[in-house]
């Protein structure tokens, strides 16, 4: 375990919280209108909290969440992580904090579908640059218990499973913090409580959560709930307080409750029945719309340098094969032979070079703004043909040399 789980774990507290947000607003321009989706927020959370942020569609959790999360940039004031202000850092200071510090569980799970558990736990890792990406992959899943299912792709999972291996993937980089939004909101109730004792679990191994959630009977297995309302915090209270005042107003109306089995239509928060279902604006690992493009050029490019070279090197044979220096001058077609011969090379170290710019390009995007495992590989091969593209008429050149 980190250092910095067990300061939490022994309930170390510090000089600045965890999350600092001071006088938030986040407005989107639709149009003529705008919209205030956060109007003026301030919120503290400090290490090891687990807080539910609750309220009804539309009121900005998920806005304040993404804001939180490093996805989005506040319109004006301030978001403070570990002490660094959100606002202030650029897009990849942002990206590595995000990849680094950050876990994402989301409702609809966004797993990449044509690949493994293990590896779809493993893109965090990947985007943080670390090396070897399956032994943590595989103790995330060990964690959430689905070491059986690491071979296995999304299709083949059920929700709850799926929701697991995104929670796996949201701790494989040991994170300060973990970010739900509506996590349980498209499993059954059972398949829910799972995910739910699994975050408590989470939870007291010392990992800070915050929970999005409509549903009262979520929001009061956490230690805090924070409401909003229209793009405010209209309160902020221990979840033993609320528990206990609402079992007092109940107790008046002679209504004996069991908590957790609250109905919906009693709690103050908003109905799941009247929310309608709400778009994913950001997506957190992945984005291959982006990047396929470039990635599939540079391959392009990748492949057209390596005939370019070979083309190249094939020519010079055949010149070598036509020029006998003992019957003095080589015969016409040497010459024609010998101008594709260079222009082929040419235009192989030009592609090499636009190949490896493209590659280096596309993975930087890949860092920057997550993508996906395809447009990985295809930009890492179109490096290596590109490399090979630009070393080959060099290497083939001292062959030559040698062997003549
Ligand atoms: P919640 O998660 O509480 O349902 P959101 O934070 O998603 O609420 O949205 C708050 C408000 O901001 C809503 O009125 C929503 O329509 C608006 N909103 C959210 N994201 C966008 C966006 N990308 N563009 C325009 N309006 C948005
Ligand atoms: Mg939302």
């Amino acid at each position: 375990m980190s250092a910095r789980k067990s300061d939490a774990i022994s309930g170390a507290r510090y000089a600045v919280p965890l999350i600092q947000v001071r006088g938030l607003t986040k407005l989107y321009r639709m149009g003529d209108s705008v919209v205030h989706a956060l109007d003026g927020v301030d919120l503290d959370v400090e290490q090891g909290e687990y807080l539910a942020i609750t309220g009804p569609s539309g009121s900005g959790k998920s806005t304040l969440m993404h804001l939180i999360g490093c996805l989005d940039r506040p319109t004006s004031g301030q978001c403070s992580l570990n002490g660094r202000n959100i606002g202030r850092l650029s897009d990849r200071e942002l990206a590595a904090m995000r990849n680094g510090q950050i876990g994402f569980v989301f409702q609809t799970f966004n797993l990449i579908n044509r690949t493994t558990a293990l590896d779809n736990v493993g893109v965090p890792l990947f985007y943080a640059r670390k090396g070897n990406t399956r032994g943590p992959a595989r103790q995330a899943l060990e964690r959430v218990g689905l070491t059986q299912r690491a071979k296995h792709r999304p299709s083949e999972l059920s929700g709850g499973e799926r929701q697991r291996v995104a929670i796996a993937r949201a701790i494989v980089n040991d994170p300060l913090l973990l970010l739900a939004d509506e996590p349980t909101g498209n499993l059954d109730t059972r398949t829910g409580e799972q995910i739910m004792a699994l975050f408590r679990e989470l939870n007291e191994q010392g990992v800070t959560i915050i929970l999005v959630t409509h549903e009262h009977d979520v929001a009061i297995q956490t230690h805090r709930i924070v409401q909003m309302r229209d793009g405010k915090i209209v309160s902020d209270r221990a979840t033993k307080e609320v528990l206990r005042e609402r079992a007092s107003a109940e107790g008046e109306r002679e209504q004996p409750i069991t908590a957790p089995a609250a109905p919906l239509s009693a709690v103050p928060v908003a109905s799941a029945a009247s929310a309608p279902p709400e778009p994913e604006p950001v997506v957190a690992y992945a984005a291959p719309s982006r990047v396929m493009p470039g990635a599939v050029g540079a391959l392009v490019c990748g492949i057209a340098t390596v005939a370019l070279a070979l083309a190249g090197w094939g020519t010079g044979r055949v010149i070598r094969s036509m020029y006998d220096p003992s019957r003095g001058m080589p015969p016409r077609p040497y010459y024609l032979v010998a101008v594709l011969s260079g222009l082929a090379v040419l235009a192989a170290l030009v592609l090499g070079v636009v190949s490896i710019a493209w590659g280096a390009r596309v993975r930087k995007r890949i860092r920057i703004e997550p993508g996906d495992w395809t447009g990985r590989k295809h930009a890492g091969v179109a490096m290596l043909l590109g490399a090979m593209g630009i070393l080959a008429p060099f290497v083939l050149g001292l062959l030559w040399r040698a062997v003549t």
